[in-house]
């Protein structure tokens, strides 16, 4: 397929700084309040650099995308980030098929639990972006179907008790709340989703 870089830049920015206060107020209940402070300031970074990333091919552009994340967004969530989109931008080359982006987010999300030092079922972006993988490397091509599922992803850290993060100081608390992370994940796959359908 074929993407147009500078749309797909603008659109994930766009998403993760229009969804930055139901971030922040997600991470009120279960941390620090700050996730969508954090996205914010990093994905501005990112619309900041945006001329630059969109003359890149697209490994270039996502690492580029990846190290303004790692060095503006902070916190837990910009190593991690940061993690997924250098990943992406080493395993994908110019002009990936689906299961292509399933393989390389899979490897994304390797190199994530070996960063974060977990793993899926603690209740953090994990539980989205490791099973939108499995399905991506289905060869899934229904935007719609990717999209559904991000979204039952993300909803099913409600009730899971966190085990990893700052969520996990809470204990059982945590439980009954979404994570911020898994949120702000949906928004990324919803982002990419609708760029790919030709809806932005
Ligand atoms: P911080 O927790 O440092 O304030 P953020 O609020 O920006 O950072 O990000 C919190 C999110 O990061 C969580 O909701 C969770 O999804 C994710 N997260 C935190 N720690 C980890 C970890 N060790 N592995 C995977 N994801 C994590
Ligand atoms: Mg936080």
């Amino acid at each position: 397929m074929t993407l147009d870089i500078r749309l797909l830049t603008q659109a994930l920015a766009a998403r993760v700084i229009a969804g930055a206060d139901e971030l922040t107020a997600l991470d009120s209940a279960i941390g620090d309040a700050d996730h969508g402070l954090n996205m914010k300031r990093g994905f501005e970074a990112v619309l900041g650099d945006l001329d630059s990333i969109a003359a890149k091919p697209l490994p270039d552009a996502l690492k580029a995308v990846g190290t303004a994340l790692v060095m503006k967004v902070g916190g837990a969530s910009g190593p991690l980030y940061g993690t997924l989109f250098l990943t992406l931008g080493k395993e994908l080359g110019s002009s990936p098929g689906v299961a292509d982006c399933g393989r390389a987010l899979a490897m994304a999300v390797q190199a994530m639990k070996a960063r974060g030092k977990s793993d899926l079922g603690q209740k953090t972006m994990l539980d989205v972006l490791g099973p939108v993988a499995e399905l991506l490397m289905t060869g899934e091509t229904d935007a719609d179907a990717v999209r559904k599922k991000a979204k039952s992803l993300a909803e099913a850290t409600i009730p899971m008790k966190a085990t990893r993060g700052r969520a996990s100081f809470l204990g059982e608390r945590s439980i009954g709340h979404m994570d911020p992370g898994a949120r702000s994940s949906e928004l990324m796959i919803d982002a990419v989703c609708d760029v790919l359908e030709g809806r932005t």
